[in-house]
């Protein structure tokens, strides 16, 4: 990828301030024109952040901003760069999920000022052979319309797991890895292999570690054309296989993905960029837009998660030192009863609409009394099954009491892990904690599965753990009765469950139970996986 452009001169314009507020403002309105041009051509979930992005190009503070300081003489390119550092360096401070997006205002500039000398925007080089792309950070008006004959793989050295880079990636069904520290001092041409389901990149690999990939990949390809039945494991028992959706966008294709359901409808995603909460109204017709991609079928739904990565300034908007410890989930709604009533309301609304299988669940429970609460209150306003997400450690170690109460339960291995081992999610210097495979992660789960057992109550996994195919496996033995991921990983683990009976997943299970870290147990249970079937 070509280096970011330097930084502007600092020198004095020769133009009137008029002259370069017309050059800055015609360089705005291009960048805004084409990346409104590029969101239409990309769809899905990338158009919104792209069209965020045509926003930010014109932004009336940055433009304030951006005349103030061309008033005291400086060039369109300098005043540009100055007024969108000075933007970024505020989204920073704010932390979390808007600091994430400072990203994407670096790249708005990167094409401002490219526009602003005639230079072509800064993006994925033009190259006949397919190649791994490599860079600091994607931008996603690249990372969307990355032509996948052409890229075989992404590696960024920057970015968080939950970076748009990584969340447009998963969208499109990329190879990518993020956050690869030093990724960006290897040489052009130098051959890799990249492994995203382990999160390695192997420099100049052997040639037996080519043939291995290759027939990987072979595999892999086969398998995507394989029937798409219902998720069972080899003894039959049946493991349902949903979909983990944030607007009806995606909904087609999970179906033609073979997702028997929705596990996680992540309803906060649709209300992102909203400064008010929405209307019952404007609610049961999105919802019911969903609903009716998926008749006769279970579609979880979860009230809207606000807070740290997922902030909805309807919700919480107040500064808080630690968000993921704080206001967040099922406390912010139960501070705004008002908008918890009419979200159920609009989704009982768009339930009797439809003839889909409609379960509700809340986000970010800790305690039992909280699962009481949801649990009644959703019933009472219409919806027959009601269940709670298992992502904070309390909940997990109460799940024999929370489940008496609840329908069912969700296990987000994403915030668990968070929890668990005190990593935050969005930061790529303990991106390491992140590993679900932890023997304290499974061990949780391990509680919430057997408290669902003894009281005949589903627990599912709906956290990315699940689009892991062997950890998926492991789930399975540690009693989860169903998983929902992404839809581009619905193939794989359908195709991994296949391999294993349900005994078979109880000691896999087991033996990464009993191992002292992330690493041990995933080698442990690949381990014994192979002396029960041979691997691809
Ligand atoms: C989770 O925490 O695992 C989860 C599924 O929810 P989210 O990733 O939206 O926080
Ligand atoms: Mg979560």
């Amino acid at each position: 990828m070509p280096e970011p452009l330097p930084e502007p001169t600092d020198t004095r314009s020769a133009l009137t301030p008029e002259d370069e507020g017309a050059r800055a403002a015609s360089a705005q309105r291009f960048v805004a024109v084409d990346l409104e041009a590029r969101a239409e051509r990309a769809g899905g979930a990338a158009q919104e952040v792209l069209e965020a992005q045509a926003m930010m190009a014109e932004d009336p503070t940055l433009v304030d901003d951006l005349t103030e300081r061309l008033a005291t003489g400086k060039t369109a390119e300098r005043a540009v760069f100055e007024a969108f550092s000075t933007f970024r360096d505020q989204l920073t401070e704010l932390g979390g999920y808007l600091a994430e997006r400072a990203a994407d205002l670096d790249d708005v500039s990167q094409r401002v000022i490219a526009q602003l000398g005639g230079r072509a925007a800064p993006g994925v080089p033009e190259q006949e052979e397919p190649f791994i792309l490599i860079a600091h950070d994607l931008a996603p008006a690249d990372t969307a319309l990355l032509d996948l004959t052409r890229v075989l793989g992404l590696v960024t050295s920057d970015g968080g797991p939950t970076s748009h880079t990584a969340i447009l990636a998963r969208d499109k069904a990329i190879v990518a890895i993020v956050g690869a520290t030093g990724a960006t001092d290897l040489a052009d041409g130098t051959l890799v292999i990249v492994d995203a389901a382990s999160g390695t990149v192997t420099v100049s690999p052997t040639e037996a570690e080519v043939e291995t990939a290759e027939a990987r990949i072979r595999a892999r390809a086969l398998r995507a054309q394989a029937p798409t039945g219902p998720g069972r494991l080899r003894d039959g028992t049946p493991i349902p296989l949903l979909a983990n959706l944030g607007s009806a966008d995606g909904a087609a294709q999970a179906v033609a993905l073979g997702a028997e359901g929705v596990g996680l409808f992540r309803t906060e995603f649709l209300f992102l960029h909203s400064h008010n909460a929405p209307t019952i109204l404007e609610q049961a017709e999105q919802y019911a837009r969903l609903l009716h991609a998926f008749p006769g079928k279970k579609v979880v739904v979860r009230a809207l998660d606000a807070g740290s990565d997922k902030p909805l300034a309807f919700l919480n908007d107040a500064e808080e030192e630690n968000p993921a410890l704080g206001l967040r989930g099922l406390r912010a709604l139960r501070a705004s009863e008002d908008i918890l009533r009419e979200q159920l309301t609009a989704l009982a609304e768009a339930d009797a609409a439809t003839d889909a299988d409609v379960w509700v669940m809340a986000p970010m429970v800790a305690t039992v009394e909280e699962t009481a609460y949801f649990v009644e209150l959703a019933h009472k306003l219409g919806l027959k099954t009601a269940g709670v997400m298992v992502e904070i450690p309390s909940a997990a170690l109460l799940a024999d009491r929370i489940l008496q109460h609840a329908d069912f339960a969700s296990i987000g291995t994403n915030d668990l892990t968070q929890y668990t081992l005190a990593a935050d999610r969005l930061l790529g210097s303990v991106a390491g904690y992140q590993n679900p495979w932890h023997p304290a992660v499974l061990r949780l789960i391990a509680e919430v599965g057997a408290a669902g057992r003894d009281l005949g109550k589903p627990v599912g996994v709906c956290g990315e753990a699940a689009a892991d195919p062997l950890l998926a496996v492991v789930l399975v033995g540690l009693g989860a009765t169903s998983l929902s991921m992404s839809s581009a990983a619905l193939s794989d683990v359908r195709a991994e469950l296949a391999r294993f009976s349900a005994e078979e997943a109880r000691q896999l299970a087991a033996v990464a139970l009993a191992a002292d870290g992330a690493a041990s147990a995933r080698a442990a249970a690949t381990h014994l996986a192979a002396t029960f079937s041979p691997t691809d």
